[in-house]
C-alpha cells in the first residue's frame, strides 16, 4: 500500500448516501417510503399506531400475550399497555434471560389536545378549547386545516373512535390567526412564543344557532344537538374522552427529486415504524428481538404508557415468565444483558440556520441513519451518554453491513437541547444509544425526512435484530 492511500484512510469522510449507495438501493428506499407513507397518513395518535402495529404483527402470526395462559411456540408475541404502548417480541435462538435486542421509539407527537370541558360559545361562534401537548411552536398551528382524532366513552360505556377532518370529504377545524391589518398592537413586536397565547388556541366549530330562539348559547347548543344526533353524545361525555387535534393534511413529496417526505408526526412514528418493520422482517434472531412503541415521550415519558414506567420491565418479566423463569434477579440480569436502540429522530443541519449547529458534529439529511452518543442540555444535563464500547459495536455492525450512517448532536453547546427515552432504559443497566434519521423542522405540523435515511434506519435496526449479540 502506498503512502498516499494510507493517509487518505486517516480522515473520517462522511458521504451523502446519494454518492455512496447505488441506484437499486435508492429505488428500494423510495419503495420503503411508500409503505411508511401509508402508515403515517392513516395513524395520527398513539392508539391508532398501537392498533396498526398489532395488526401488522398478527399478519406475521404473532399472538396477543395473556399472562398465565400464553405458551411458547408462536412466531411472536404482542403486549399492549393501556391501548397506547405496544411491545412485539420475537424469540431468538437464545433465551431472553441472556438479554434481548430492543428497539424502542415513541408514538406520541406534539399536538393540541381538547380540554376536558372544551366546548363554549364566544361572540356567536362555537369554539373548542385546546391545551397544547409537547414542544410546539404555537404559530405553526394557526390558520391551517386541523383534524380531531381520538376516543370518547359515552355515558352507557360505548367506546367511540373519532376521526374527523382527515378524509377530504370531512370538515376541518381552524385556529384563525389575526389578519396583518389588525395585528399591530395585539401581536407585532411580541416574542414569538407570546404573540399567540395558549388560551387563544381555540378551534372554530360552528356558527349556525339552534332554532330555539329562547335558548341560551344557541350556537353551542346546535353543536351539541349535532353531536347527539351523530354520535349519541352529551356534553358530559367529553370528560371521558381523549381527543387530539392533529394536522389534517396528508404527507407530500418535497423537492423536484422527491427525495424528502414531508409529513406530520415523523417524530417519532418514523422510528417506531422502522423498528416494527425491522422486527417483523428480520430473519430468526440469535438474541430475542423486541420492538417497543411508547407514549408520552414528548412530555417527559411520564404516565403508565410512557418509558419512565414499569411497562418495559414488566414486558421483559412476562417474556421470562413465558420461558419459565421470571425470578426478580433473572429479570434484572436480562436487563443488564440487553442492548437498546433508543430510536429517535435527530435535528438535521438546516441550510438557512447552520449557525445553531456545530458542523463537524451535525447530521445531514440524506447522509444516513444518525448515531447520537448523547442528547441533553447545557453540560449534557439529562443525557444517557452511550458508552464507547457500545458505540464501537454499532459502528462495526453497520460498517460491516454497508449501511449509511453518520453521527449527530443536538446542536451547538448551550444552544438548546432535549432528551429521549434513552436514560429510562439505561437506569436498568441496559446498553443504550440514540439513533434515528435527521429531520428538518422537528415538531412542526410538516416535518421533513429524507426517504433514504428512513430506509437506512430500517436496515440498521434490522441488522441490530439479526446480528447484534
Ligand atoms: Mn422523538
Ligand atoms: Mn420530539
Amino acid at each position: 500500500m502506498d503512502k498516499k492511500t494510507d493517509k487518505k484512510k486517516l480522515t473520517l469522510e462522511r458521504k451523502s448516501s446519494f454518492d455512496s449507495m447505488d441506484a437499486p438501493w435508492h429505488k428500494a428506499s423510495f419503495d420503503f417510503a411508500e409503505r411508511y407513507r401509508n402508515f403515517l397518513d392513516l395513524n395520527r395518535t398513539e392508539r391508532e399506531c398501537v392498533a396498526a402495529f398489532a395488526k401488522m404483527a398478527v399478519e406475521h402470526d404473532f399472538v396477543e400475550y395473556i399472562p398465565d395462559e400464553t405458551k411458547l411456540g408462536a412466531p411472536g408475541y404482542i403486549f399492549i399497555g393501556k391501548g397506547k404502548a405496544i411491545a412485539l417480541y420475537r424469540p431468538g435462538k437464545k433465551p431472553a434471560k441472556e438479554g434481548v435486542n430492543l428497539v424502542i421509539a415513541h408514538i406520541d407527537s406534539p399536538r393540541l389536545d381538547l380540554k376536558v370541558n372544551p366546548l363554549l360559545e364566544n361572540a356567536d361562534f362555537a369554539m373548542l378549547k385546546t391545551h397544547y401537548y409537547g414542544g410546539i411552536r404555537k404559530y405553526q398551528w394557526l390558520s391551517r386545516p386541523l383534524a380531531i382524532h381520538g376516543v370518547i366513552i359515552l355515558a352507557d360505556g360505548t367506546e367511540l373512535n373519532l376521526r374527523i377532518g382527515s378524509d377530504p370529504a370531512d370538515p376541518v377545524f381552524i385556529i384563525s390567526d389575526l389578519e396583518p391589518h389588525l395585528s399591530h398592537k395585539a401581536q407585532n413586536g411580541k416574542k414569538v412564543n407570546e404573540f399567540y397565547p395558549g388560551e387563544k388556541l381555540n378551534l372554530i366549530a360552528g356558527i349556525i344557532p339552534d332554532e330555539d330562539e329562547d335558548a341560551k348559547e344557541r350556537v353551542k347548543l346546535a353543536v351539541l344537538a349535532y353531536l347527539n344526533e351523530k354520535y349519541g353524545m352529551t356534553e358530559e361525555d367529553f370528560v371521558s374522552a381523549e381527543l387530539e387535534v392533529v394536522p389534517a393534511e396528508k404527507s407530500r413529496d418535497v423537492g423536484f427529486d422527491r427525495a424528502i417526505l414531508g409529513g406530520y408526526g415523523h417524530d417519532d412514528r418514523v422510528c417506531s415504524f422502522m423498528g416494527v418493520r425491522a422486527l417483523l422482517e428480520a430473519g430468526t434472531p440469535e438474541k430475542g428481538a423486541l420492538a417497543i412503541a411508547v407514549d408520552k415521550e414528548e412530555i417527559g415519558s411520564a404516565g403508565a404508557s410512557g418509558a419512565d414506567s414499569v411497562f418495559v420491565m414488566n414486558v421483559l418479566a412476562e417474556i421470562l415468565a413465558l420461558e419459565g423463569n421470571a425470578a426478580d434477579i433473572a429479570v434484572r440480569r436480562a436487563a443488564e444483558r440487553t442492548n437498546v436502540i433508543s430510536a429517535d429522530v435527530a435535528a438535521g443541519l438546516h441550510p438557512d440556520w447552520q449557525e445553531v449547529q456545530e458542523k463537524n458534529n451535525a447530521a445531514k439529511l440524506g447522509h444516513g441513519i444518525t448515531l447520537t452518543k448523547y442528547t441533553g442540555a447545557r453540560g449534557k444535563g439529562g443525557a444517557n451518554d452511550a458508552n464507547a464500547e457500545f458505540m464501537f459495536r454499532l459502528r462495526k455492525l453497520w460498517n460491516e453491513a454497508g449501511i449509511p450512517w453518520q453521527t449527530g448532536m443536538l446542536g451547538k453547546v448551550d444552544e438548546g437541547g432535549g432528551g429521549t427515552v434513552a436514560k429510562f432504559l439505561a437506569y436498568h443497566g441496559m446498553n443504550v444509544v440514540d439513533s434515528g434519521p435527521p429531520l428538518l423542522g422537528m415538531h412542526a405540523p410538516m416535518e421533513l425526512v429524507a426517504k433514504s435515511d428512513i430506509y437506512a434506519g430500517y436496515l440498521a435496526y434490522k441488522a441490530v435484530f439479526e446480528k447484534l449479540l
